[in-house]
């Protein structure tokens, strides 16, 4: 999934993993990520912010948009560009309902999803993961996806008495290579302290899935949203109060936050599969880089 503001082209990447259907192609089938079907290979959409200050007055329109279709236009060349989505002009709740909603239907059914917000620095990508907190015109793709995560979930549970929904979530940031928990002090027992006390944390490589996990990474249950918002907000807390005393830490961080579901039945469905999934929201550093 891919950002843009309008001086500059600017990305975000939606990549799906569709493990189980992958899985049963040969690897000769495997060919560029073209091939694949809409629905299973890495989608990116470009988002279009409207002017503001930061532009200063720099407002001439290099970009026009045409369906999918992005042309730069710098008065003496351009060139066109496709994706799979083009958002202008567009809502929080626009880009929720194309991109936010598959990613919650798809965790529903068993599929793990990834969002990257790439992007220079002040072209959108914080608002558009997280947005503007109790502000249900502003508030970004996270709280919208979590705010459904619960509804449809007591949905389901409501429906069918014998599943089970678990929710987890965990959030982190990677600053110069290390990785921090953003949410350690929020595990019972532990003091809280500040974003000095941060521990490092490692990655470590599980031998038997082949992923590479953060070791000691502290996950958390939640059972409704206001919790996971309340957790959003005190993890963002630490990363923009370590931004104003390290230079503008949080445009150089990633943050990467995690929800992890389980769903079992109980007692177990001789139909229904015991599933588990995550969607991962990152909120890349600034591109400039
Ligand atoms: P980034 O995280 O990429 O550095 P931000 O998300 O912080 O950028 O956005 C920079 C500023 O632009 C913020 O004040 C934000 O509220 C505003 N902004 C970004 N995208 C939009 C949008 N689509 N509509 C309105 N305001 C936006
Ligand atoms: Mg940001």
């Amino acid at each position: 999934f891919f950002f843009a503001n309008m001086a500059e082209p600017v990305a975000v990447e939606l990549q799906k993993e569709k493990k189980e259907k992958k899985s049963k192609k040969s690897k000769d089938d495997v060919g560029d990520d073209g091939d694949l079907p809409a629905d299973m290979r890495v989608r990116v959409a470009v988002r279009i912010r409207p002017f503001n200050k930061a532009d200063h007055n720099d407002t001439s329109i290099c970009l026009t948009v045409d369906d999918n279709k992005i042309t730069a236009d710098n008065g003496q060349k351009n060139a066109s560009f496709s994706y799979d989505h083009v958002f202008f002009e567009s809502q929080q709740a626009d880009v929720y309902k194309a991109v936010g909603e598959t990613m919650l239907h798809d965790a529903f059914s068993g599929f793990n999803s990834t969002i990257f917000a790439y992007g220079q620095t002040g072209s959108g990508k914080t608002y558009s993961m997280v947005g503007v907190e109790n502000d249900p015109v502003h508030e970004g793709l996270l709280p919208r996806i979590c705010k459904d995560l619960f509804a449809l979930g007591e949905e389901l549970m409501a429906e069918d008495r014998t599943l089970n929904i678990k929710i987890q979530v965990s959030f982190v940031e990677v600053y110069n290579e290390k990785i921090h928990d953003l949410l350690q002090f929020e595990v019972p027992g532990v003091v809280r302290g500040t974003e000095e006390d941060m521990k490092e944390l490692k990655l470590k490589e599980n031998k038997k899935t082949k992923c590479f996990d953060v070791e000691g990474l502290s996950l958390h249950t939640v059972t409704n949203y206001p919790r996971v918002k309340n957790l959003i907000e005190i993890g963002t807390e630490y990363r923009t109060k370590a931004a104003t005393g390290m230079n503008e830490l949080s445009s150089r961080s990633h943050s990467v936050f995690t929800i992890f579901m389980n769903q079992t039945h109980q007692p177990p469905s001789p139909t229904q599969r015991d599933m588990c999934s995550k969607i991962v929201i990152v909120d890349l550093a600034g591109s400039e880089r």
